[in-house]
């Protein structure tokens, strides 16, 4: 799976964050530094950007298809509207028809006691069953986000305080979720009681921050502070930062994939540097699955630092046999035929001078579907290699994610379908190996995978899910719950 993360409709061959969060407080330049911040995120969302500022007197919001920058870079109109001290925003992915501009977070609502907007990543695995009780107790909804289910459930709480009515809703809520929520006088942080996906604290000048990742710190100078824990909640105000515990405590399951592919290799994620837990993990490929060969290549971006772990740990010389066109983006959104018959070669070229006859390992994050995994060895091949030794830099991805990844129906899945020997036919590879679970949890610093308690989510590799599917148990969702499923 080579790393385009939803540029091309016809590279769906791919996983796909749905979503990254950056809030700031107390700062005079909050809706700039949003904007920044959200850039920096874009990895984990590339079909909207939202952002609502608060001024002291009203909420400001701007919510607008495509990339940040293509949104608010083009000579700054729209970041110079996001006045004020505070500003919450949102980068998503949607995974199903297209981006809807009401299902584009942060979700603004006027409560009795005041305003909040809310923006989260992730996904509620009773968002369904919620959005029915709703509807039938007189709700009526603007748009098909579970966010707005959150919203729904804040303003009929009986709670004064919007923290405790915050707490109240999300105690009727079961699912993934990293969220920050914005209201005149707060920025509120929340992650789930299992801390499935990320969220960092970060401070700039004294002004706290929140922020999916640490490299959307990086970029406008901001300091990391710490990562908010599981099942915590977070109250930033004038007066300082709060702590609180509401939920019921759950053993931690922070997301493998994210050390995998979806986090930045320049962040830190729960105190481990991306970049270098995927060098670990080619390291214990190489050890798991060695092969004879000329070459170590990467099939890039996302397979670089994988592929450079296991040519140090092989000493099997590293080089760029493929070369990846950077610029192969949202022009092609919607390609005419001839253009996608080119496929991947729009995206990926091979470096012919360097295969012609070479004996290649060829390193990738993860095998989805399968159908870019096999023209990429047959691209490689063509190009002159005389053997292809194809390594995964996870092991295979063989149930559907429900907690805030778009993945396809397990059916489709290769490796639900499929045996390694399978796959190995299917993509024309000359040898397939994929890094154990037991290395897996190596690289993030575990000696093994505990067997009766994870020390991670890994659902997608051993179907062993966490949290509750309520909505996938009680029928209401043959797949992956996406956070823009229409419901009948
Ligand atoms: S199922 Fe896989 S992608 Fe989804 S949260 Fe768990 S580890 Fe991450």
């Amino acid at each position: 799976m080579s790393n385009e993360r939803a540029e091309t409709p016809f590279d769906d061959d791919a996983l796909h964050e749905e979503c990254g969060v950056f809030g700031i407080f107390g700062h005079p330049d909050a809706g700039a530094l949003t904007v920044l911040g959200l850039h920096a995120l874009q990895h984990r969302g590339q079909e909207s950007v939202g952002i609502v500022s608060y001024d002291g007197v009203q909420f400001i919001a701007e919510r607008h298809a495509g990339l940040v920058g293509d949104a608010f870079g083009k000579n700054g109109q729209h970041a110079h509207k996001l006045k004020g001290t505070q500003a919450l925003g949102h980068v998503r992915y949607s995974t199903t028809g297209g981006s809807f501009a009401r299902n584009i977070q942060p979700m603004y609502a006027d409560l009795s006691g005041g305003a909040i907007a809310l923006a989260h990543n992730g996904n509620l695995t009773n968002a369904h069953k919620l959005r029915e009780q709703l509807v039938r107790d007189g709700a009526i909804f603007q748009s098909t986000s579970d966010t707005e289910a959150i919203i729904h459930l804040v303003a009929r709480s009986h709670s004064r305080q919007v923290v405790d009515r915050l707490v109240d809703a999300l105690k009727q809520v079961e699912g993934a979720y990293s969220l920050v929520a914005l209201t005149a006088k707060k920025l509120i942080g929340v992650r789930d009681p299992w801390g499935v996906r990320p969220l960092v604290l970060g401070d700039l000048d004294g002004a706290p921050i929140l922020a999916s990742e640490t490299c959307a710190l990086d970029i406008i100078g901001a300091t990391y502070v710490r990562d908010i824990e599981a099942g915590e909640l977070v109250v930033c105000t004038k007066d300082g930062i709060e702590s609180y515990r509401p939920f019921t405590a759950q053993p931690k399951r922070f997301c493998i994939f994210e050390y995998v592919y979806f986090a930045r290799p320049d962040s830190m994620v729960e105190g481990v540097n991306v970049y270098e837990a995927r060098k670990r993990i080619g390291a214990e490929l190489a050890f798991e699955a060695p092969a004879e060969a000329d070459m170590v290549i990467p099939v890039p971006d996302s397979g670089v630092p994988a592929a450079l772990g296991y040519a140090s740990a092989s000493g099997i010389p590293f080089e760029l046999g493929i070369i990846r066109n950077h610029y192969v983006g949202r022009t092609f959104i919607e390609p005419s035929d001839p253009i996608r018959h080119l496929g991947v070669r729009l995206k990926h070229n091979p470096n012919r001078a360097k295969l012609k006859g070479k004996r290649v390992i060829l390193v990738d994050d993860s095998i989805v579907r399968g159908t870019t995994s096999k023209k990429i060895v047959e691209m490689v091949r063509d190009a002159g290699a005389s053997e292809v030794h194809f390594r995964i830099a996870s092991p295979p991805t063989t149930h559907s994610c429900f907690y805030g990844v778009d993945t396809p129906n397990k059916e489709e899945l290769l490796a639900h379908r499929m045996t390694v020997e399978e796959m190995r036919e299917y993509i024309c590879a000359d040898s397939l190996a994929f890094i154990s679970i037991d290395g897996l949890y190596r690289a993030t610093g575990e000696v093994k995978r505990n067997a009766k308690n994870p020390q991670f989510c890994d659902a997608c590799f051993s179907g062993d899910y966490p949290i509750d599917l309520t909505d996938v148990d009680g029928g209401r969702a043959d797949r992956q719950l996406s956070l823009l499923a229409e419901v009948a």
